[in-house]
This record gives C-alpha cells, structure tokens and sequence, in this order.
C-alpha cells in the first residue's frame, strides 16, 4: 500500500483549481458496490445521470460520458466532427488553449491561433471582434470548426461566449463551435443550446466536485450530423453508437460505475442548491479573493474586471520574486495547495482554485495560508488581505448555510 500518511495533523487544503475537493457524501456515494453494468439497476442510474447532467449544461441534446479525463473529451470533440487537413481557429487565452490546439496539430488538423500578443495576451478573454473579421475573410469556408476555452484554468480569465457566438452569426459562417468549460461547468453560468454551442467538453474534477476520471461532450444536432461526413479515425470516442446505447442507460463498454454514483450525487447537490446559487456563491468567494489580493497590493493575471474567473485567481508576484519557490513555502509550512503557473507565466503567477466544494472559512483559511506564505517570503504587503477578504465576505453577506433546528 502507498504510504498516504506524508500530511501532518489536521486537513489539507487542496486549493488548486482542480482536482478540487471531493465532499464526503459524493466519495461515499461513489463507495456503493459496483454492479453489473448490463443489468436493470444500472440502467436506472445510466438514465438518471445522462438526464441531470443535460441541465447543467442547459442543453435537451444529447451529452456523452467518456471513462477519460477532459483531455479524453478534447479529443472527441475533434475526431468526432472533423477531417485530415480541416482548417480551424483557436484562440490563444492561455495554456489549456494552447494544448487543445496542439492536440489538433498532432491529429492532422490545421490550427490557426488567434490571439494577443505574449503575456498580455493571457490578462484578456477571448476578443470576439478578432474571430468575427478573421471569418469574414474565409469566404470559401475553408474553416471547419471555432475552437475557444471558456474558463482558462492557467490564468483565472473567463470568456464571453455568447460574444463569440453572434461573431460567428455576423460573420454569416458555417462552421462549427465547440467550446471547452472543462474548469468552467457548474461554477459559471454556462448555456449550451442558448449560445449556439455545437460541442461543449468538460470533466469531472473541477466545479462537479468529483474526483478525475469522466469527462463530456454535449453534442449539437449540427455536430451530430458532422459526424457522419467526419473523416478523421475514432473508434473509443465515436459519438453514434454511445449515443444510441444511453437511450436505454448503457453503453457499449464498461461504464466508470463508481464514478457515475457519485455524478449522481454531484447532481444532486448541484441542482438541489439551484444552478443560479451555485454561480452567486463562486462570484461572492472569487470577488472577496481578489480584495485580499488588492489589499496585499499585488496584481491578478486577469486584467479585465467583466472577465475574472469565479473558479480560480491567478496572482501576479512582483518583479524579481519567483512564484513557485513561494507556492513550496507555503505547501511546507501550511499544506495547503496552490497551482502553479503553466507555460508563458510560469514562476510569473500562482493560482488560488475556490471552486466546487468551497465555503466562507475554506477561502479564509487559504487566503489565510498564502498570507503566512507570502510573508515568509518576503513579498512585500500592502495590507492584510485576509482582512480585506473578510470585510468584503461581511458586507456581501450570503443567506445563512444552515437552518436552525427548532
Ligand atoms: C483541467 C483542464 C483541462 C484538462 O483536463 P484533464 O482532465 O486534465 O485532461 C483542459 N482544459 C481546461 C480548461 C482545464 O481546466
């Protein structure tokens, strides 16, 4: 047996903005036994997720279920509904983009990547002008698909997908949209029949709160029909015959079981807090992180206010002071897990994740940890964002957690 006993007293807070923290009634959900993923159990249950899933993405299409993490549904997403050589545009919003379109690379696919230039380029959301007139200038439609990340996990900037949707319309373009909420999905609102979205991909271990290991395509009727024509080999992701089996609550290989139990009850808490409450609680715990980080006097990598993350912040250090030597600090003395800053903004920024299961006093007592850190580091400080955190929580306050007990 591994040895899994390294953490000292007390819990470990893992605030990175994904694998998130699992809730105890999901992992004790997800500890009922395997069952026969033939049988009319498991049907019930196939039925159940496949139909509450479809309302978090607000979607009454179809939504597939891989036994993959998200870079598994990326691939789908791709294979499913293009050809060898088909031309797409990708926008550069940071490093999930960047992989996404290296995948299209290594899939024989021809990637042009929009964007801004260089680190600034990370600081923005998605500029949907760009898209619009780089589309106007394809009039033979050379461009199959319009590729964007709608929650950027490397840099805590969220983009306006709606924006990207009427760029498209204006531009009068057929081709197809997929957009990647792998970070973003029941964290952010998201609406994939409403914005036009042809495939959505996510996963399980961000704002689901599951642990790794499913991840998702919904799936437009346009795409769909993509798929037929679609020339690039799939065999694992083909959407057909997955789609055809969910109608009874199969699927034509074994099914993640455990993993489905505890979508279930992910589902359940989700859409029992209600959608819309969900998206408030992630804005109050974003907005109160980001007064302790202006408070502190340092700068978020996000520097547009309509684009902040709700799921993460990603903080700039000041010239000069590396930020994964303060996230080490901070993992040593206080276990408690930071992300790191990927690609271009490596050693540049960390990230604070208050996604998913997070409360007043988990944000507090990261906020709390990265103090102490920064502190012992020598970052200078401004202020104490902790207490500016707390005053922004006090004066935004949410509806009391719990009902008393008469
Ligand atoms: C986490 C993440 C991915 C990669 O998903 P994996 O489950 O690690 O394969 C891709 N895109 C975004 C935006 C992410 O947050």
């Amino acid at each position: 047996m591994l040895k899994l006993d390294f953490h000292p007293a007390g819990r470990h807070f893992l605030q990175i903005p994904g694998p998130s923290p699992v809730p105890d009634r999901i992992l004790r959900a997800m500890s009922y036994p395997t069952i026969d993923h033939r049988g009319p159990e498991f049907a019930a249950l196939g039925l159940a997720v496949l139909d509450g899933i479809k309302k978090v993405f607000k979607t009454t299409q179809p939504v597939v279920i891989y036994p993959a993490s998200g870079t598994g549904a990326w691939e789908a997403a791709l294979t499913n509904t293009l050809s060898p050589g088909d031309a797409v545009l990708m926008y550069e919003t940071g490093h999930f983009a960047t992989l996404w379109k290296r995948m299209a690379e290594s899939l024989g696919l021809k990637p042009e990547f929009l964007g801004l230039p260089g680190v600034e380029g990370w600081r923005r959301g998605v500029q949907a002008d760009m898209i619009e007139a780089r589309l106007r200038a394809d009039a033979d439609h050379e461009i199959k698909a319009v590729c964007v990340v709608h929650n950027e996990t490397s840099t805590g900037v969220t983009s306006d997908i709606a924006a990207v949707r009427r760029a498209i319309d204006a531009a009068g373009h057929p081709a197809l949209f997929m957009v990647d909420t792998i970070s973003g999905l029941a964290c952010a609102d998201y609406r994939h029949d409403e914005w036009g979205v042809d495939v959505t991909v996510s996963g399980s271990q961000k704002g689901l709160m599951l642990p790794p290991g499913i991840s998702f395509n919904a799936v437009s009727r346009k795409a769909l029909e993509a798929s037929r024509a679609a020339k690039l080999p799939r065999a694992f992701w083909n959407w057909v015959e997955i789609v055809e089996m969910n109608r009874q609550g199969y699927w034509p290989y074994t099914p993640n079981t455990n993993l489905l139990y505890g979508l279930s009850e992910a589902l359940d808490m989700i859409l029992g807090e209600g959608l819309d409450n969900v998206f408030a609680r992630h804005q109050r715990l974003a907005a109160a992180c980001r007064a302790a980080v202006q408070a502190w006097g340092l700068e978020t990598q996000c520097v547009d206010p309509a684009a902040h993350s709700p799921v993460l912040t990603g903080v700039v250090m000041p010239a000069g002071v590396d930020a994964d030597a303060v996230r080490k600090l901070i993992y040593e003395h206080f276990d408690l897990s930071l992300g790191t800053g990927l690609g271009k903004v490596k050693g540049r920024m960390f990230r604070i994740g208050h996604l998913g299961d997070c409360n007043d006093l988990t944000l507090m007592a990261a906020l709390a940890g990265c103090e102490m850190g920064l502190r012992l580091a020598g970052v200078p400080l401004r202020a104490s964002g902790v207490g500016a955190a707390m005053d922004y929580l006090a004066q935004h306050e949410s509806a009391p957690r719990l009902k008393a007990v008469a």
